[in-house]
C-alpha cells in the first residue's frame, strides 16, 4: 500500500462512517429511566423488528444492542427497505452485481452477530429511490409485517428537523413510513385486506426505540460487544476503501483496523461502550 493510498484510506473512513458517528454524538436528554427488568440488556425470548433503509445501518447504529438481544434469545427480524444498490465509486460496477455483493455482506454481518440470514426481509426497493415509492403501498407493507410479526419492540431511524440535514432520503423515507405504520397496523380500517384476506389481526406497538436520534434518551450497554460490532461492520467490505472505488471482496487488515477504532470512538461513554436511541412508549 502506497503512502498516498494510505491518507486516502483514512480519509475515506472518516466519511464513510458518518451514520456510527453521528448517534453517539448527540447527547443524552431527559434520560429515560426504566425497571430494571425491562432494560433492553435483560430482555429474553421477545419478538423483536428492526426497520433499516439500507442493509448497514441497523450494523453501525445498533451493532453492539443485537449482538446482546440475538445471545440472550430473543427473536430479532431485520426489515431492510433498499437493497442499497448504487454505492459504488467502481465503474465496472451494475446495480444488479451490487445488490448481490450487499445482501452477502449483510447476512454475514447478521450472521456475526447472532442473527440467521433467514430473518432478514428484504423489501428490495432501490437505493436512494424510497421516496419515489408509493407511500401508501409502502406504509402497508410494513403494517402487514407487524401484523404478522408482533413484536415486542420496534427500532428504527428517528426523524427530525435538524437531522433531515444529513438524513439522505432512503433514511428520512424509513423514518417516518415505519412510524406511520404503527398506525397502520393498530387500525384495522387502514388496510382492511390484511384481516379480510389474511386474518392478520391489528397490533399495537408497544414500545419503539429510534436509532439515529437528535434526542436520545435511553442508551444500551454494549461494553462487551464493540470488538464483535466493528467485526460487523467490517463485513460490509464494498462500502469502505479500497473496495468501494474498486471492488475487491477483501477487507485489508488496515482498514478493518480503522472501522473498529473508529466505532471504539463513537460508541465510547465513559468507561464503557453504549448505543443511543430515543425511547417510546406507544408510539
Ligand atoms: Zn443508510
Amino acid at each position: 500500500m502506497t503512502h498516498h493510498h494510505m491518507i486516502t484510506t483514512a480519509l475515506l473512513l472518516a466519511l464513510a462512517l458518518p451514520a456510527a458517528a453521528q448517534p453517539v454524538a448527540a447527547p443524552l436528554v431527559g434520560t429515560e429511566e426504566v425497571k430494571s427488568e425491562d432494560r433492553v440488556e435483560t430482555w429474553k425470548g421477545k419478538s423483536i423488528m428492526v426497520f433499516t433503509p439500507h442493509p448497514d445501518d441497523d450494523t453501525f447504529s445498533m451493532g453492539g444492542t443485537l449482538a446482546r438481544l440475538a445471545e440472550n434469545g430473543n427473536k430479532i427480524t431485520i426489515v431492510i427497505y433498499t437493497n442499497d444498490d448504487k454505492g459504488s465509486r467502481d465503474l465496472e460496477m451494475t446495480s444488479e452485481r451490487l445488490a448481490r455483493i450487499r445482501r452477502a455482506e449483510e447476512e454475514e454481518a447478521c450472521r456475526l452477530l447472532g442473527i440467521a440470514k433467514e430473518n432478514i426481509v428484504w423489501l428490495g426497493y432501490e437505493d436512494g429511490n424510497l421516496e419515489y415509492a408509493d407511500p401508501q403501498r409502502l406504509r402497508g407493507e410494513v403494517a402487514r409485517l407487524i401484523k404478522i410479526h408482533r413484536p415486542d419492540a420496534v427500532f428504527c431511524p428517528d426523524s427530525g428537523t435538524k437531522w433531515d440535514q444529513w438524513h439522505k432520503t432512503d433514511h428520512r423515507m424509513a423514518a417516518r413510513l415505519t412510524k406511520d405504520a404503527f398506525i397502520g397496523a393498530e387500525w384495522h380500517l387502514y388496510y382492511p385486506q390484511h384481516l379480510l384476506d389474511e386474518g392478520l389481526k391489528p397490533y399495537s406497538v408497544p414500545v419503539a426505540y429510534y436509532f439515529y436520534s437528535q434526542e436520545p434518551n435511553y442508551e444500551i450497554d454494549i461494553k462487551d460487544k464493540i470488538d464483535l460490532k466493528g467485526q460487523a461492520a467490517a463485513a460490509h467490505v464494498s462500502q469502505f476503501e479500497p473496495s468501494l472505488d474498486k471492488y475487491t471482496p477483501e477487507m485489508p487488515a488496515l482498514v478493518l483496523q480503522k472501522i473498529k477504532e473508529g466505532f471504539l470512538e463513537a460508541n465510547k461513554s465513559g468507561e464503557g461502550y453504549v448505543e443511543r436511541f430515543r425511547r417510546e412508549e406507544h408510539p
